[in-house]
């Protein structure tokens, strides 16, 4: 390029860029589209020591951070560190308590809890969905696709079913299978992406777990992570393009549970390294609860939907355990006790202002598909980040009762729950 062409260049796209600063809605006209990628068992070590250039670019864009799986380690949340347990975290905002996920076989998830793609399609079935998944139980059983139990409402594009298809894909006994699938789902959700860029998609890749349980930490795995992420490369120049169809894309790639720390074989239980996670995001917003602490796996659906600008229904949004980790938050790390007769609420306050509204129920009708009957404790000051109620009689009564208590925290920004759970009934 010659210097005259150069300066002539610069010219021009300066009076581009200040075109663009010009437009006084140039952000708000651009439609908000959301995809979140599952790259199944890579531990967070792993992944910040592998060369990973994909998933390194769409950091540096946003951020990287370790996060969480399992629950609340110890507590009536505590979930186990297992694949579809993991899925169904993500994809319903709740822990197996309530998803009732347990393992990757005879799954029964209890449906009232709502996952990702009913919160969209029940908000507005004209907004598009599509899975690419190498796991068709993903859709068929966890999301529950078609089925009047979980809202009956269908995902508008599926690409899946391939481990099923043996004459394409042959069994071997190395997984090599899956890894052809992998491409295979990749390639397609790279393409259908680039023409259609759906609404709310969701890319599940496999193949890493399955050299992990192979052949635990080593070279053969970390060329699995390289691998997954080249696909997510494909997937990510679609993203690109479509950015420039002015779309707003917000992309959360993670992981659904760490591996053990003495081979990387297995997982399942609560270590650390079964526990930590990791994700990456190219989300312009984030907030202090991904800069500052680390998210969890839950988290990352009501992101999304923030993001798509979908508030679910009150008595569905005040089951979910997360907390969004772009825009302003009220709150984060809710929990309660009650001693005696005082209910002793603490979170992390993250708003530097409002009042948050404290409710009490003693009953879990919501899990069958009723509804619960909430007593409202009162406003406090959402920056206190504590707050110290006494109970009624007739609260008390109920909860020596029932030995049960649901506390929700309503604030300005966002919602947070937290369950009393005493079994020791004497
Ligand atoms: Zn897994």
């Amino acid at each position: 390029m010659t210097p005259m062409k150069t300066i002539s260049y610069l010219l021009v796209l300066s009076i581009l860029v200040i075109g663009a600063c010009q437009t006084p809605e140039a952000g708000s006209t651009k439609k908000p589209k959301a995809i979140f990628i599952i790259l199944d068992g890579i531990p967070a070590d792993v992944v910040e020591k592998v060369a990973t250039p994909y998933l390194d670019t769409i950091s540096r864009i946003a951020g990287y951070s370790r996060a969480y799986v399992g629950g609340i380690k110890g507590s009536y949340s505590e979930t186990p560190t297992i694949s579809a347990p993991g899925y169904m975290d993500l994809l319903t905002s709740t822990w197996a308590n309530k998803h009732n996920v347990w393992d990757n076989y005879n799954q029964q998830p209890n449906y009232h809890y709502w996952n990702i793609f009913r919160m969209v399609e029940q908000h507005d079935s004209s907004l598009q969905t599509a899975i690419f998944s190498t796991w068709q139980d993903n859709r068929t059983i966890l999301v529950g696709e078609g089925q009047p139990r979980a809202g009956n409402f269908q995902i508008d594009y599926a690409f899946d079913g391939f481990e099923r298809d043996t004459l394409q894909f042959p069994h071997d006994k190395e997984a090599r299978y899956i890894q052809a699938i992998d491409e295979h789902v990749s390639t397609e959700a790279a393409r259908y992406i680039h023409e259609k860029g759906p609404d709310l998609s969701w890319v599940y890749l496999e193949y890493t777990d399955d050299v992990g349980h192979a052949s635990g930490d080593g070279e053969a795995f970390y060329a699995a992570v390289r691998q997954a992420d080249a696909q997510v490369g494909k997937i990510w120049q679609a993203i690109k393009y479509r950015e420039s169809l002015r779309e707003d894309w917000l992309i959360v790639i993670t992981t659904d549970h760490g591996r053990d720390a003495l081979t990387g074989r297995g997982h399942g239980g609560q270590s650390t390294r079964e526990r930590t996670t990791w994700m990456v995001t190219n989300a312009a917003n984030l907030n202090s609860h991904y800069t500052s602490e680390e998210p969890y796996v839950v988290d990352i659906a009501p992101t999304l939907l923030k993001h798509l600008g979908i508030v679910p229904p009150t008595e569905i949004r005040q089951e979910m355990d997360g907390t969004p980790f772009i825009g302003p938050i009220s709150m984060s790390n809710f929990a309660a006790e009650i001693q005696g007769d005082m209910l002793h609420a603490r979170w992390t306050p993250h708003a530097e202002s409002g009042q948050g509204s404290l409710r009490i129920a003693f009953t879990n009708t919501f899990a069958k598909g009723g509804q619960d009957d909430y007593y409202t404790l009162g406003k406090v000051p959402v920056l206190d980040g504590q707050a110290k109620v006494k109970l009624s009689q007739k609260q008390l009564e109920t909860y020596q009762r029932t030995r049960f208590a649901k506390i929700v925290l309503q604030g300005p920004y966002n919602t947070s729950n937290y369950w009393i759970v005493n079994a020791v009934i004497q």
